[in-house]
């Protein structure tokens, strides 16, 4: 269904678990032949396909017509963001990360060993509706690169760019069974947890649990990124136009359904009344409307809601903060009149603590406002939160900011900026606490899709010590090796 216009767009069937079983056999079968092909070579295969994802219009319609969102941030955020995840694992930082290593060991030093990294074998690779290539298609590009075939259960509501994907990696003569689209609901997810050597799960807390469980269960590693309540801390010192222009940004990109987007904000009280004014200012300049039919979109900041219940969410945070005293500065109507999941970006004042759009995850177009007294007291609040995403410090003193920022429970936060931690792919993205396990991004995350085995040998010339070594450490034991060890530890340690 498209959200900017109630129209439906296409049925796709769900993926029957006979369907799950021969694609997993499928890759199963492949991936040993895309794992011997050695990095450089997959690097140079998924470099083909970014191209090709770079230069399809229909990718792009695609995304926008099942998301409703404007096609700068189909463009600007999802394609070039599986560009420069690509750029970056497909090239020298990729390869480098994958490479045996060799450590010197200190006491035992006529031993070397070699930490080799193994692809898992097949990778499940779940997604979320809000990003159908950003937190789908880019999220393969890791675990291929390590070695891995993956199979991808896009989420029901947002398949059609996965399987678009899935179309240009056949129509490029890729290796076949290596990326496979498994389009379905939640038992789709469960199959593939069920079945597979390792999950990469981004969604909800909630099912994040549930993966999290059946992953420990069979002892399979898991990777969840999940949701959060990411602060934005403004300081008296700030420079406040530019907060305010990143917080509206943040809080209303992708109409409020973005992860790591700015889901409150505290701000000192000697500023706060400018500050809302300056936010107050920006929701109001907010274009909203159809992404789709091109051209209208280049007039459109704000799109379509993806997933009709995150409207119910917004309306009740909305009501629930009203009712206890908060103060609507901008917006407040929720849903649209007319075609379309459209809801009124809505500026938020006057919102403390207790409420719950200040403690639950909104994932919608509402941004809440709150005084706090001092960076201390928004520190204590921030700290207070069961997830911890991400998150932002503003402060004219960038000591001051780093010092703060050390102090958050997140899992990345940015100085004076917002959204850039997704973006930076050299750096690990991760959540701590519920936010989740395991990051995306940098060569820890690519090193997640491996196993490590470490492979023990002699330096050269030391096996002929070996005689010797063997009869002190092994059978017999003897009181004169127990003397020596005593001495060792001794001196050692
Ligand atoms: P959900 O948890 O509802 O769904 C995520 C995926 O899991 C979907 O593909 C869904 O399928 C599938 N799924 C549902 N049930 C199961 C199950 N029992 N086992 C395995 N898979 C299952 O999340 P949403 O799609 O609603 O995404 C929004 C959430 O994602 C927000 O909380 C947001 O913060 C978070 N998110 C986190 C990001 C991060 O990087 N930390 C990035 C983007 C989003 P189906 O849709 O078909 O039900």
């Amino acid at each position: 269904m498209a959200p900017a216009t109630g129209t439906l767009l296409a049925e796709v069937p769900a993926s029957t678990p006979a369907r799950v079983a021969e694609a997993f056999e499928r890759a199963r079968q492949a991936q040993p032949a895309w794992a011997a092909l050695g990095a450089r070579a997959r690097g140079q295969a998924l470099r083909r396909l970014a191209r090709a994802l770079r230069d399809d219009p229909r990718l792009t319609e695609t995304l926008v017509a099942e998301t409703g969102k404007p096609r700068y941030e189909a463009v600007g955020m999802e394609v070039f963001y599986a560009l420069e995840l690509t750029r970056y694992y497909a090239g020298r930082a990729g390869r480098r990360a994958l490479r045996d290593e060799q450590r010197r060991p200190f006491l035992f030093a006529i031993k070397k060993a070699r930490v080799v990294r193994h692809p898992h074998g097949v990778v499940g690779v779940i997604g979320p509706w809000n990003w159908p290539l950003l937190n789908n298609y880019a999220d393969c590009v890791a675990p291929l690169m390590a070695g891995n075939a993956v199979l991808l259960k896009p989420s029901e509501l947002t398949p059609l760019t996965s399987l678009r994907v899935a179309e240009l990696w056949k129509d490029l003569g890729l290796p076949e069974g290596v990326f496979q689209v498994l389009p379905g609901r939640g038992d789709v997810g469960q199959a593939l947890c069920e079945r597979c050597d390792m999950i990469f799960f981004t969604g909800s807390v909630k099912t994040g649990r549930q993966v999290g469980a059946k992953c420990g269960e069979r002892m399979i590693p898991v990777v969840l990124e999940l949701g959060g309540k990411s602060p934005m801390i403004v300081l008296a010192d700030a420079d406040l136009p530019r907060a305010a222009r990143a917080a509206v940004w943040s809080g209303f990109a992708n109409s409020g359904q973005v992860c790591i987007r700015t889901e409150r904000v505290l701000v000192e009280e000697v500023v706060a009344e400018r500050f809302t004014a300056l936010c107050a200012a920006e929701v109001k300049a907010l274009r909203q409307g159809a992404g789709a039919p091109a051209p209208a979109d280049q007039a459109i900041d704000v799109g379509a809601i993806t997933f009709p219940p995150q409207m119910d969410t917004a309306e009740k945070q909305i009501g629930d903060a009203v009712a206890r005293g908060a103060r609507v500065v901008v917006g407040g109507e929720g849903r649209r009149a007319g075609g379309g999941q459209f809801f009124a970006p809505t500026l938020l004042a006057g919102v403390s603590s207790e409420m719950a759009v200040a403690q639950d995850e909104t994932f919608g177009p509402v941004l809440p406002i709150l005084r706090v007294r001092d960076a201390e007291e928004a520190l204590r609040l921030v700290n207070e939160s069961p997830t911890g995403l991400s998150g932002s410090v503003w402060t004219a003193d960038v000591a001051r900011g780093r010092a703060l920022a050390r102090r958050m429970v997140a899992g990345s936060v940015c100085i004076n900026d917002v959204l850039m931690n997704y973006f930076v792919v050299e750096a690990p993205l991760g959540g701590v606490r519920a936010s989740g396990l395991g990051v995306r991004h940098g060569p820890e995350a690519l090193r997640q899709f491996c196993r490590l085995e470490t492979i023990i040998e002699d330096q050269p010339l030391s096996g002929l010590l070996s005689p010797f070594i063997q009869k002190q450490l092994m059978f017999p034991y003897r009181p004169r090796t127990l003397r020596l060890l005593r001495w060792v530890m001794r001196r050692l340690y």
